[in-house]
């Protein structure tokens, strides 16, 4: 199996994962290639523990067909007797495997083109079709599959996924400099830091082309952000032959159920926010977030502006009006160019340090007599800011209900 292959979640609560079942069987079919005695002991070993979905994964696997756990034992009891009639026509015993083959050839036609292959040949091919060739990353088909199957758990367990999509910044520029296969070459140093990045149970694959997904299950967006910023410190440090290559990446992150409640909801997600690291500069990670929560001013009160200090020369009876995780609005008594940046500085909690915005004047406009209102973008307020600001901002709403 691939470095990254899932290990954490072998026992679930019908006994075993599916794919640990199909881990056991495959390893006893491996190693009782010959001896199909007891490979039907062991299947009945592990069918006393209760778990019919053995049947799925064996069929699975000897024929590639896919059935419902009470489907697959039945047909697996029909191959049996069909065995024993077969051994007794042919005066010999055929086989499991000859006796499945003949079964669903000639007695349930549903082998239209069969082909025989052996075991390790089909792990192989089968291995091939889950990992991407350059990078060893599990493929998009994988992680669709995957992704879903994490859905499914998480509705059991009603514990979040998170989704992390990742896309090199500037790809195309390393192309242009170190030709494809150079460019190739740094898709896989990303793929190998990718890879010793995260736990088992989180799957890491290429998404496409230079985009990367990874899956945290039992994650909060939240929590996906350490080791996200890890990723992109890691990233940046890549050299080439001792030549720092400051490779930079954005990143989006949306949560299952609280952003999406399907899979292809969840990327689209985790895609804006990826958009919105593009967008905003690149070099940066984006949780997802709907507009509303982003977009929501508060109106400030006077006893909590003191919280928010400015730090620009020419506005010395500034008042800020509102505020929100994109930016802020202020009262000057001077007009101020566009384009000119202010700092803030907000006291969010006594106990923390004064967090620092860097703003951008986005527009201006006069109230006259004398003053002015100005619109201030906030500049790459990193995630967990960004978090801060909208925690604050819905605490001041609560206040001021
Ligand atoms: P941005 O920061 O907006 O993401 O810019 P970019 O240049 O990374 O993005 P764009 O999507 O325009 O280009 C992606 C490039 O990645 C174009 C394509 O040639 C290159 N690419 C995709 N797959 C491979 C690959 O397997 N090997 C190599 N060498 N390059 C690839
Ligand atoms: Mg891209
Ligand atoms: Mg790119």
């Amino acid at each position: 199996m691939p470095s990254n292959s899932k290990k954490g979640n072998d026992i679930d609560d019908q006994g075993f994962s599916d794919e640990k079942l199909t881990e056991i069987i495959r390893g006893y079919l491996t190693k009782h290639n010959l001896d199909e005695t007891a490979i039907i002991n062991e299947i009945e070993r592990i069918e006393s523990c209760g778990d019919n979905r053995l049947y799925s994964s064996l069929l699975k696997i000897l024929s590639h067909l896919d059935f419902p756990p009470e489907e697959a034992k039945y047909y697996w009891e029909e191959i049996i007797r069909h065995k024993d009639n077969l051994a007794k026509e042919l005066k010999r015993d055929p086989g499991i495997r000859v006796s499945m083959l003949d079964y669903f050839i000639n007695k349930d036609t549903r082998l239209k083109n069969p082909k025989i292959i052996e075991l390790t040949i089909y792990e192989e091919t089968e291995k091939k079709a889950l990992i991407d060739g350059l990078t060893g990353l599990y493929n998009h088909h994988y992680f669709m599959t995957i992704l879903e199957k994490e859905i499914k758990i998480s509705n059991r367990n009603s514990l979040p996924i998170s989704l992390l999509l990742c896309d090199i910044d500037n790809f195309k520029s390393y192309n242009d400099k170190y030709g494809h296969m150079g460019g190739d070459q740094i898709l896989i140093t990303i793929s190998e830091i990718m890879k010793g990045s995260f736990r088992p149970s989180d799957t890491v694959a290429r998404y496409g082309g230079e985009e990367f997904a990874i899956i945290f299950p039992a994650t909060d967006k939240l929590g996906v952000l350490k080791p996200a910023e890890r990723l992109r410190g890691k990233i940046k440090k890549i050299d080439l032959k001792g030549m720092k290559l400051n490779i930079t990446i954005s990143c989006g992150i949306a949560s299952y159920p609280t952003d999406a409640k399907t899979s292809e909801e969840m990327i689209l997600c985790a895609d804006k926010a990826l958009y919105q690291s593009k967008y905003g500069g690149k070099d940066r990670i984006t949780l997802y977030s709907s507009e509303r929560r982003l977009y929501f001013r508060v109106d400030l009160v006077f006893d909590i502006r003191y919280k928010i200090r400015y730090a620009f020369k020419g506005m010395h009876t500034a008042i800020i009006r509102n505020i929100s995780a994109q930016g802020a609005g202020l009262e000057t008594n001077n007009d101020i160019p566009l384009r000119t940046h202010i700092r803030l500085y907000i006291d969010l909690d006594k106990k923390d340090e004064p967090i620092e915005l860097v703003g951008k004047v986005v527009w201006s406009k006069k109230i006259p007599p004398s003053k002015y209102n100005i619109g201030l973008e906030f500049i790459q307020p990193d995630q967990v800011i960004k978090s801060k600001i909208i925690k604050f901002v819905e605490e001041q709403k609560e206040r001021t209900k």
